[in-house]
Formats: C-alpha cells, sequence, structure tokens
C-alpha cells in the first residue's frame, strides 16, 4: 500500500499545478469592466464607507481577504492610477499611512484588466498581515478573491462599524455613516 502511495502521490500535484496554469490562464479569470462603476455608486459608497476626505475616501471592501482589508480611493472617477492629480495622490497617500492599523500589511494596486484590475477606479488594497494565516493561504486568497463570498448588508454594517471603530483607536478620526449619506445629499443639492 505503501508504495502505491508513493507512487501516485505525483497525480494530485500534477492536478494541482495543470489545473492552477489552466486557471490563471484563461479569459474568464479576467473581470470584463462595467460600464457602472461600483465606487461610484452611491449605495456602496453610503454603505461601505468608513473615511471620506476631501478628495480621498477609505473604503471596506465587500469580499474581505482578511480581517481589516480596506480600500483606499479617490473619490473622482479615475480609472488607473496615471489619472490621479498630485493633491490625489497626497491625499490617498496620508490616507494609506493612517490606515494599516499599525500591522505590517500588504498594499496592492492594479491598473488595467490585463493587471486583474476588477473595479475601472483606481484603489488601493490594504491588506493587514496576521501570523495565523501562512503566506501561501494568503496569496491564494489574494489570487481568488473574486471568488470569496460577498458579505451581507447586516455584516456589511458590523463589519464597517468594527473598522471605524479600529481606525479610530490608531488615532484616526472616525467616519460617521449616517453624517456621509447627510454629505451626500449637500453635495447633490
Ligand atoms: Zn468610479
Amino acid at each position: 500500500m505503501a508504495k502505491i502511495l508513493k507512487k501516485i502521490w505525483i497525480f494530485p500535484i500534477l492536478f494541482i499545478l495543470v489545473t492552477g496554469w489552466y486557471f490563471s490562464n484563461s479569459d474568464w479569470l479576467y473581470t470584463k469592466w462595467d460600464s457602472r462603476c461600483v465606487f461610484c455608486d452611491e449605495s456602496v459608497i453610503g454603505s461601505q464607507t468608513i473615511y471620506r476626505g476631501e478628495k480621498a475616501s477609505i473604503l471596506a471592501t465587500h469580499k474581505p481577504v482578511v480581517k481589516g482589508h480596506l480600500l483606499v480611493i479617490p473619490n473622482r472617477h479615475v480609472e488607473t492610477f496615471d489619472g490621479l492629480t498630485t493633491e490625489e495622490l497626497i491625499e490617498m497617500s496620508a490616507l494609506v499611512k493612517k490606515a494599516h492599523f499599525g500591522k505590517e500589511y500588504v498594499l496592492l494596486q492594479k491598473n488595467g484588466i490585463l493587471a486583474g484590475q476588477s473595479v475601472p477606479h483606481v484603489h488601493f488594497h490594504l491588506l493587514p498581515r496576521e501570523k495565523e494565516m501562512g503566506l501561501f493561504g494568503f496569496t491564494l486568497r489574494i489570487l481568488y478573491g473574486k471568488f470569496l463570498k460577498a458579505l451581507s448588508k447586516e455584516e456589511m454594517k458590523e463589519y464597517v462599524n468594527e473598522l471605524s471603530a479600529m481606525l479610530e483607536g490608531s488615532g484616526h478620526p472616525r467616519y460617521e455613516i449616517g453624517s456621509h449619506e447627510e454629505g451626500l445629499k449637500e453635495r447633490a443639492l
């Protein structure tokens, strides 16, 4: 039995390598850009915003790869990094510096469909690293993040409150969702 097992161990490894190679080269892995931008959608901004500054915002993502997974975006609709103004870059950088909860973290930013960008609105992913999740599992979750389960409305509300409190604890001003909704109405007038 042991002899047979020794001989067949190669097949699951080959299967993983071949399917991994196939899927990572398949067109369906690349998200086609929608004409509708979710980061300009008021219901998304209203429910996922943690902090909104003059030119940039911090959002909770609807498919967190790890707990504390945040997005930093410009308020203006800009598709890729090279379209940002210096003022937007300065404010986004300041938010990235403040929004990492003082832990070790990965900063991820993609430009274009081939690069794996799914939403056509510049966004930095801030991904805190925890010792509990190995680097292999963490990388796999980033690669296949689009297949993760999206948070429900209720879960998102809790997640936004939790992250807001965490940011507040790290010296970042808390952004009240209610006041943000009021802010949106004010801007619409
Ligand atoms: Zn947009």
